[in-house]
């Protein structure tokens, strides 16, 4: 299964059915995200070649193909990374392989696997990685990831219940919520709801609590940590 941002298609293919079983996530957030006390801000630097970027990929993120052939973009991509690691305290998982694409004239997309991340080149490489890496850690922590998808995304993966998107769709008092405090694309079902709000918290949006509310009911990751961190922020 993957998804693109921007259709958010969700396509079978073998290859990626068999090496998902390989990698098959536990279901649990706790099973996932052990808990580490002694959690250290990583320091992030600049590298100076496109071999120390990936080291630095595979060192702190295990990341085993950082396939990133330009290293203006290694370095952003790293610093993000970095990033998302401190806010979630060490937690954040990252895909064994995270590529950018550099593709003259095309729109910019981003699609997440269980095992990867792709990113196609454009002016929002920054926003579209967070918000990959948002879909692949709601992935791997929320049983019910697949169910959340658009109608269109779970009908191809040929489930049939269709209660947690129902009940999603047809909660119209949040939608609203959603669409003018996150935007109108993550209306369209709870993963992209999930996937664009960790976007706008790893961005330091301010977000009423109810948003918070709605991402925890919604299985999205690190919420008792960033419910924790609005919390500080408001003392
Ligand atoms: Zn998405």
């Amino acid at each position: 299964m993957k998804i693109s941002f921007n259709s958010c298609s969700i396509t079978n293919s073998c290859i990626y059915h068999k090496l998902n079983s390989l990698f098959r996530p536990a279901k649990s957030e706790a099973d996932v995200f052990c808990r580490t006390p002694k959690f250290e801000n990583l320091q992030f630097f600049k590298c100076k070649t496109i071999k120390e970027a990936s080291d630095f990929a595979e060192k702190n993120f295990n990341i085993l193909n950082f396939d990133v052939n330009n290293l203006p973009d290694a370095n952003l991509m790293n610093s993000i990374m970095t990033k998302i690691f401190n806010i979630t305290e060490g937690q954040a998982k990252y895909p064994p392989v995270v590529s950018l694409k550099r593709q003259k004239g095309s729109r910019f997309t981003g699609e997440c696997g269980d095992i990867y991340i792709s990113i196609i080149k454009n002016k929002k490489i920054a926003d579209i990685l967070i918000h990959e890496i948002g879909h692949y850690n709601h992935q791997l922590c929320s049983k019910n990831y697949f169910k959340m998808g658009k109608l269109s995304e779970i009908e191809a993966d040929g489930i049939t219940d269709l209660s947690i998107y129902d009940k999603f769709m047809n909660d119209r008092k949040s939608l609203k919520l959603i669409k003018k405090y996150i935007c109108p694309y993550a209306t369209s079902s709870p993963a992209e709801f999930v996937a664009c709000t960790f976007e706008k918290i790893i961005n330091g949006k301010q977000l009423p609590p109810e948003i918070y509310d709605l991402y925890s009911k919604y299985e999205g990751p690190f919420a008792d940590i960033f419910k924790r961190n609005l919390s500080i922020k408001q003392v």
